[in-house]
C-alpha cells in the first residue's frame, strides 16, 4: 500500500528554492498494467524520471534535492513536471548527462503514447472478439429420443485460442533519433559507471529500433531475477522479431 503522511520540505539544487513533496512511509508500484518501456498504467505511484522544472528555469533531479524539514501540511508548491509536450526543449536545456537522460527516457515512453492508444484499441477488439467466440452457446442437436433416455448434450468442444496480435509498430523519425542518442547515452554510462542499471532499458530500446540481435546480447546482462516478468516478455518478443512496445500484467 503507498501510504504519505503530511509533507518532506526540500530544497531545489539550483538555487535554493523551497517545494514540498510528498511524505511517503510506504511505496507500492502495483499498476493495472505495465509496459515494456517501463510506463505503467494505472499506478498507484508516479510514473516518471523525477525531471522538474524550477521556478528559476533551472532544470533538475527530484532525487538531487535536499531535505531541510518535514511538516503536517504547507503552502509550499509541488516542484513542477515537464510535460510531454515540454520535454523536446528540457531535452535541449539539458545541462548534465543524467538529466537529458532522464528527459529523453520521459521523451521516449511520451513519443510511444499514440502507439498506446492503438494498442489498447485493437486488444480491446480482439479480447471481445474471443468472449464472442467463447460464450457462444453450443446448439442442442438431440433428437427427441435422445431427450427422451435423458441423453446428454455433446459437451463444448475445446476452440482454438486465437493468435495474439498488436498493430505494427512503425516509429517516427523522431522516435528513432530519441532512441539512437538514449543508447548511446546509456552505453556510456554502463561504461563509466558499470552496474546492471538500464539492462533493461537498453535491451527494450535496440528491441524497439528492430535490432534484435543486439537486444538479446543486452538481455543475455540480465541477472536471473532482475525484473522477471519483463525480462521474459522481452524474450518472447525478441525470438518472434517484435519491435512494438507490449502490455503485460503481473
Ligand atoms: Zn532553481
Amino acid at each position: 500500500m503507498t501510504i504519505i503522511r503530511g509533507v518532506r520540505i526540500l530544497e531545489a539544487p539550483c538555487c535554493g528554492e523551497r517545494y514540498a513533496a510528498p511524505n511517503y512511509l510506504s511505496m507500492n508500484f502495483m499498476a493495472y498494467a505495465y509496459w515494456t518501456d517501463g510506463w505503467r498504467d494505472e499506478s498507484l505511484m508516479p510514473n516518471d524520471e523525477g525531471l522538474r522544472r524550477c521556478k528559476c528555469g533551472q532544470l533538475f533531479l527530484q532525487r538531487d534535492m535536499v531535505a531541510v524539514d518535514t511538516a503536517d501540511s504547507t503552502d509550499l508548491q509541488y516542484a513542477f513536471h515537464v510535460r510531454g509536450d515540454d520535454l523536446q526543449t528540457a531535452i535541449a536545456d539539458s545541462q548534465t548527462k543524467a538529466i537529458e537522460i532522464a528527459a529523453r527516457i520521459e521523451y521516449w515512453r511520451h513519443l510511444n503514447h499514440p502507439y498506446r492508444k492503438k494498442y489498447r484499441e485493437h486488444r480491446a477488439l480482439e479480447e471481445a472478439k474471443a468472449k464472442r467466440i467463447h460464450t457462444k452457446p453450443v446448439p442442442d442437436t438431440r433428437s427427441w429420443w435422445d431427450k427422451f433416455i435423458k441423453r446428454l448434450p455433446k459437451p463444448q468442444q475445446e476452440l482454438p485460442k486465437l493468435p495474439f496480435t498488436h498493430p505494427p509498430f512503425n516509429p517516427t523519425d523522431e522516435q528513432l533519433e530519441n532512441m539512437a542518442r538514449l543508447c548511446f547515452l546509456l552505453e556510456e554510462e554502463r561504461r563509466e559507471n558499470p552496474s546492471d542499471r538500464y539492462v533493461l532499458e537498453l535491451a527494450e530500446l535496440y528491441r524497439e529500433q528492430g535490432k534484435f540481435d543486439e537486444a538479446m546480447a543486452m538481455l543475455r546482462r540480465a541477472k536471473e531475477g532482475m525484473r522477471d516478468v519483463t525480462r521474459r516478455v522481452l524474450i518472447i518478443m525478441i525470438s518472434e522479431k517484435s519491435n512494438a512496445p507490449t502490455r503485460y500484467k503481473i
